[in-house]
């Protein structure tokens, strides 16, 4: 008899399937597993034998084998033990004994899963104390664009609070990763990758200022191809208003810059902006960033509406192509950065309720970004920055 069925196990509070296959045959009892199960065998040889002696069946009668398709570097971060009952369960349903204590099972192949089950991450909950829409459309917006990235906020609440949104609402197929919780998962983060890890999936990592230099950068390595798919939330002080253009950081300013000194320097140089994401001084409770300037903290829709066919059609004068030009050869802005900076700015301009890029639009997005190039760039640029 084979029973197949499927279920999930956790990995750092995101859930991933597996398919459990056991074999039962007749013969003197023996419990075998593949290797990946190690872990949870000897538990499973003791506990069994028990469980179905209670039911009354005859144990002793079955040989049985037990396998997965985990694989077994994950089947090493995982907790093996949540597949302890399921397993059990299974075999004791479908073994069962007659009324002269004879066992027997059930014919054929015997399957408990009928639904397909797909990577999760973990179950959703509400923050019923903050209204995060507006800011959920940015992050739902930059994404759109592929406008790489770091959200600086004060807390790893609210990190987490829009990480959880942010998969129910626009991306179900999103993996948050808390390095405040668990900073050491970085090396397990790889063979996650390696096993599960697509283009079609979301990540979210949360504290990044939590870990090492080091560990900093093998987490870039290992998303560096996919940092449009990527959220990075940072606490970036200890009041968490560094950087912000409409908040004062009270911070001493012997420690001010202490988490974002230790930022990488590779992670920095990828990522081309920064947002703040705060609690409005002005209605509580309401997330609202720096970014567009919070006037624009009404307009949910408009940033939700916004798709590539609308920038297409925003008019770039040839004055302002030479300019753009120029940053490249003249200031060695990088390419992608500089495309980045015309969406950026384009939106802006969309926002604005004009189809043409004006260089104020441009000033702009660098005059709100400038803090952040100064910190982590080359800041030639934007000393040579237009004029308003
Ligand atoms: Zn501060």
């Amino acid at each position: 008899m084979m029973i197949q069925f499927q279920t999930q196990v956790e990995f750092y509070e995101n859930y991933i399937p597996v398919q459990v296959q056991i074999f039962i045959s007749r013969g003197l009892f023996s419990l075998t597993t593949t290797s990946e199960l190690n872990e949870i065998r000897s538990n499973l040889t003791l506990k069994l034998p028990v469980i179905l002696k209670r039911k009354k069946i005859a144990y002793s009668q079955f040989k049985i084998r037990i396998s997965t398709n985990l694989p077994i570097q994950i089947a090493k971060c995982v907790n093996l033990y949540t597949l302890e009952s399921p397993i059990i369960k299974s075999i004791v349903d479908n073994l069962s004994s007659d009324p002269h204590g004879q066992s027997y099972y059930k014919p054929a192949i015997v399957s408990l899963s009928t639904q397909d089950s797909t990577i999760e991450g973990n179950i959703q909950e509400h923050s019923p104390d903050l209204n995060l829409q507006y800011a959920l459309s940015t992050l739902n917006l930059l994404q759109n664009f592929e406008l790489i990235s770091i959200f600086l906020v004060d807390s790893q609440h609210l990190s987490l609070a829009l990480s959880k949104s942010f998969k129910s609402v626009y991306h179900s197929q999103t993996f948050i990763f808390n390095f405040y919780k668990y900073p050491d998962l970085i090396n397990h983060l790889l063979f996650f990758l390696k096993f599960y890890g697509s283009n079609e999936m979301k990540y979210s990592f949360i504290g990044i200022e939590n870990l090492t230099k080091f560990k900093q950068e093998t987490l870039y390595q290992i998303v560096k191809n996919n940092l449009k798919n990527c959220l990075f939330f940072i606490k970036p002080c200890r009041c968490g208003n560094f950087l912000n253009n409409c908040k004062q950081c009270v911070c001493h300013s012997l420690i001010r810059s202490r988490n974002m000194d230790n930022l990488s320097g590779e992670l920095i140089s990828a990522i081309d902006f920064t947002v703040n994401l705060f609690e409005s001084n002005t209605q509580k409770g309401l997330v609202v960033s720096d970014f567009f300037f919070t006037t624009l903290a009404d307009n949910i829709q408009d940033l939700n509406k916004i798709t590539h066919k609308d920038l297409e059609s925003i008019y770039i004068c040839s004055f302002l192509q030479s300019y753009l030009e120029d940053l490249y050869s003249t200031f060695d802005v990088p390419k992608p950065l500089i495309k980045s900076l015309v969406t950026f700015s384009s939106i802006l301009a969309y926002l604005r309720g004009r189809n043409e890029l004006l260089f104020g639009d441009i000033f702009d997005v660098i005059n709100l970004q400038s803090n952040w190039y100064k910190y982590a760039k080359d800041s030639k640029f934007i000393q040579h920055r237009p004029l308003a």
